[in-house]
């Protein structure tokens, strides 16, 4: 009999007990039990928001310098002072002529729009923004701060280190250890002559499936609690350190609890937990002295009834509950364009908002017209006066409190030094503590340096997808390694270790023989996104592999070959990987570790003989998911709790973990109408409005563009991609037109109906109708049920990927049998809308709660 691998292979230590192969899910029951940290006990609920203190108190002397600025200021200069353009927008001439308070760079905007400006160039623009400020005909100047999102390191800056994002750090569970990066950042802030930071994020996020899950430290509000206030002392501290930034806690509130996970959407919380789990952050960096709180885009509904609409617009909570009750004295600022979400609103004008309590308010663009549009509702009294006042006493109070009347930007300790924005050791410290061993039998990690190691996966050498979204761009996306002058790949770390000679690097394996090494590691995982684009959409599910199928394909290609396979899972969130995880032997959970790729390889490999050996000692921040379906309301699978995490001493085996087939799961709580995951039988086709036949077999992929019928076409189809390859077909109306999905057998779909379930499907628009589009479905002669949804495809123009969800109780309400379905989807409309389609089903999980508002009920335009 051949002997196992682990028997006579170089690079393991033996451990005689660990031997024992636990199977299943038992196995991970002891797993989980075994190395959970210890839960902090929770501190008793409140039932109102705390009345906290703040390390930086009101002092009688600055309150009397801001009385006397105010004083002598026109209402034309104070709503000047309460205004952020973005600098792509404004330029420093602007700045003096509308005595402008603040400006902003947004997510991949950099000076000169150069990416590659050097911190010299950032300075220089700082300074004319400044000097512009300082050039006014105010009596008393008022210098203008700058904002950055600042968010994983300086990260809009080429050069600059990128920190580990927060998810990574919340594995770290070392608060010290996130002060040191809050003044790192604010080290580097300055030194490219910026005194605002807007972070940190404090969302507790509650579902994986947000596209800022990565934002987010951990779903525990303990630890984001913590970490709030340590982060807000490193960065801003009392402006006692020698480069400090102003601090921004947000999005204030409920950012991380919004509805499936659905950025900017509705929370449903109750008022208990939107002060216990979503405050418990705030209460954190109040305390710690934060002077700023932005504002979040979400809105609340509490389950009691209370409709509490858009943040932007609510006083009880930006007002009553955050300065009045919780005695917060700096300045609330909004989202980029967040006022125009208040019903009512606009870019360029919103009284609610800033009688709500905005005090600054981010208009990225439309700054000109909003300057007017707010100094005309002062003036016709739709404003109070007092509010306006406020607004920018408190501006003035975090101005002098931060000192920035004391001098240029380019006076700062740091101002210039391009060494300033790079702290490599720091960042490599910070991705070797945010490593979690999920995995690790037969001891394979970690590795002899003496081992020849294969390294496959996308991963490995990509500067861009170890460190994510906010990173010299707002995506992420369309950066190549050499962007990054100061930073290591992953690949970078193994080859350090193990010396180049015994590490060869083969991205999709293809071809490589390896039996020829001692152990394959693979660097796979996410590409980046930032925001809404990283939603995982209701019709996706928590399937790693169903996103990424190269990941799989790779895993395939070295796995089973007797050579140890381990797997670093490069990620913004956990996601359901027990495939992946079965075809490996040890497993890590990397997060966006950032420019410092190297950290990753410390922990992965023996130290040399006289090095100190860096351990894995990172815990989950959150859950990890055991199913890729049914998680709504938080009720998915859990494979391995917060708080897991092995030390590679472990004597624990992770046992072969069940995987459903992706069918199996859908098949449970959704009916795929196309693609079609079941041996169900919908045939996609096209019609004319009185049911005639112009083409069929659309299901499958198209040879090229068809136009039906050819002879006189009413529309023309093709093949698009929406998620995967060719999953789409985009549909060109030329006259009215029907795009019908047909079923063998009639079905009953009642027992979705009982379960609030939808139709509803994944769409791109590119052309937006003009006429009626409607959507239904058709059960049999003379009977069928159909929604208009005219406006949201009109919604859907030019804004890529949406889904659209029809309840089905809507159409029961207006005719459909759904017991006896023939036809599960059927969309009406005409020229001009171009529209490609996928993922059309029949659904109940979580898609209730993820409609907006107005989709829960009948739509009717
Ligand atoms: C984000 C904020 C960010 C702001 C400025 C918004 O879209 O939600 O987190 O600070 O843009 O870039
Ligand atoms: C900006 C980001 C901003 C986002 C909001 C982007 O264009 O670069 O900073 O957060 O828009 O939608």
């Amino acid at each position: 009999m051949k002997k196992p691998w682990f028997l006579k292979s170089p690079l393991v230590r033996r451990h005689p007990v660990a031997l024992a192969i636990l199977v299943g899910a038992s196995a991970l029951h002891s797993v989980s039990a075994a190395s959970q940290q210890a839960t902090p006990a929770a501190p008793a609920a409140l039932k109102e928001w705390p009345r906290l203190r703040s390390a930086i108190p009101a002092d009688p002397a600055i309150e009397q310098k801001i009385r006397g600025i105010l004083s002598g200021m026109t209402l034309a200069q104070k709503v000047g002072q309460m205004t952020q353009p973005e600098i792509k927008s404004i330029t420093p001439d602007q700045v003096r002529e509308y005595y402008i308070g603040s400006v902003l760079n947004g997510g991949g905007s950099w000076p000169g729009r150069k990416k590659d400006a050097s911190v010299a160039d950032w300075l220089a623009l700082a300074t004319r923004y400044y000097e512009a400020s300082m050039a006014t005909d105010l009596k008393v100047k008022i210098p203008v701060i700058w904002g950055t999102d600042a968010v994983h390191g300086h990260n809009n800056v080429r050069g600059a280190t990128i920190f580990p994002h927060n998810i990574g750090l919340g594995a770290a569970r070392d608060p010290g250890l996130v002060e040191d990066i809050g003044r790192s950042t604010g080290r580097a802030v300055r030194a490219t002559g910026i005194q605002w930071v807007f972070g940190p994020t404090l969302a507790v996020a509650q579902d994986i499936r947000w596209g800022r899950t990565y934002e987010s430290f951990s779903d525990d509000p303990v630890l984001v609690k913590e970490y709030a206030a340590r982060y807000t002392r490193g960065l801003q501290g009392r402006f006692d350190g020698d480069a400090n930034a102003v601090a921004t806690a947000k999005h204030f509130i409920g950012d991380g609890g919004t509805a499936g996970g659905k950025d900017q959407g509705v929370n449903h919380a109750t008022r208990e937990e939107m002060i216990n789990v979503h405050g418990a952050g705030y209460f954190g960096a109040l305390e710690a002295g934060a002077q700023t709180v932005m504002a979040s885009f979400n809105s609340w509904r509490d389950p009691a009834g209370v409709e509490h609409g858009k943040m932007h617009g609510n006083r009880e909570l930006l007002t009553d509950a955050l300065k009045v009750r919780m005695g917060f004295d700096g300045f609330v600022v909004s989202d980029w364009n967040g006022i125009a979400q208040i019903p009512g609103c606009s870019d360029s004008s919103c009284a609610q908002a800033i009688k709500a309590g905005i005090d600054m308010v981010m208009v990225p663009d439309d700054w000109r017209n909003f300057i007017a549009n707010t100094i005309r509702q002062v003036e016709r009294g739709e404003i109070p006066m007092e509010r306006i006042d406020d607004a920018v006493t408190r501006i003035l109070r975090v101005k002098l409190r931060a000192g920035l009347f004391n001098g240029a930007p380019a006076g700062g300790r740091f101002a210039g030094s391009a060494t300033a924005v790079v702290d490599r050791a720091l960042a490599r410290d910070a991705v070797r503590k945010s490593l979690v061993l999920l995995k690790n039998n037969r001891g394979v990690l970690p590795l002899t340096r003496s081992a020849r190691v294969l390294v496959v996966g996308k991963s490995a050498n990509s500067m861009q997808n170890q460190t994510g979204g906010w990173t010299l761009t707002w995506q992420g996306t369309e950066n190549t390694n050499a962007d990054f002058p100061n930073g290591d790949t992953i690949l970078d770390g193994m080859r350090e270790h193990a010396g180049a000679g015994r590490v060869v690097f083969s991205e999709n394996a293809a071809g490589v023989d390896v039996r020829g090494f001692d152990a394959v590691i693979a660097v796979i995982g996410e590409s980046p996104y930032a925001e809404g684009q990283g939603d995982i959409v209701p019709s996706d599910t928590l399937r790693h592999t169903r996103r990424h199928p190269e990941d799989l394909a790779v895993l395939r290609a070295v796995s089973g070959r007797g050579v140890p396979v381990v797997t670093v899972f490069v990620s913004g969130r956990p996601a359901y990987v027990n495939d992946l995880i079965n075809l490996s032997d040890a497993f890590v959970a990397a997060w966006l570790p950032g420019t410092e790729g190297k950290g990753v390889a410390d922990v992965m490999y023996r130290a040399a003989a006289a090095g100190r050996q860096a351990v894995f000692q990172g815990k989950l921040p959150f859950n990890w998911p055991g199913s890729d379906c049914g998680i709504a309301g938080g009720a998915a699978a859990v494979l391995f709790k917060r708080g897991y995490g092995l030390d590679a001493g472990a004597e624990q085996m992770v046992g072969e973990l069940p995987v459903e087939s992706a069918a199996a799961c859908a098949a449970r709580d959704r009916v795929s109408i196309f693609p079609a995951s079941t041996q169900a039988g919908f045939q996609l086709l096209a019609a004319g409005i009185n049911g005639e036949l112009l083409g069929g077999a659309l299901s499958a992929e198209l040879a090229g563009p068809v136009m039906l019928p050819p002879a006189m076409p009413r529309l023309k189809v093709e093949n698009a991609q929406i998620h995967t390859q060719q999953d789409a077909r985009r549909l060109t109306w030329l006259a009215p037109a029907v795009l019908i999905a047909r079923a063998g057998d009639s079905i009953d779909l009642s027992q979705f109906a009982k379960r609030d379930g939808v139709l509803r499907f994944d769409v791109v628009v590119s052309a937006a109708p003009n006429g009626p589009v409607t959507v239904g479905m058709e059960c049999g002669a003379g009977c069928r049920g159909a929604a208009t949804v005219t406006r949201a495809l009109r919604d859907a123009a030019g804004k890529g990927r949406k889904t659209i969800s029809v309840p089905l109780k809507c159409l029961a309400e207006n005719g459909a049998d759904l017991s006896r379905i023939q036809v599960p989807f059927r969309l009406e409309a005409t020229a001009p809308l171009v529209a490609a389609f996928t993922r059309i089903e029949v659904a109940m999980d979580g898609s209730a709660a993820y409609a907006s508002p107005a989709s829960a009920a009948c739509p009717t335009e």
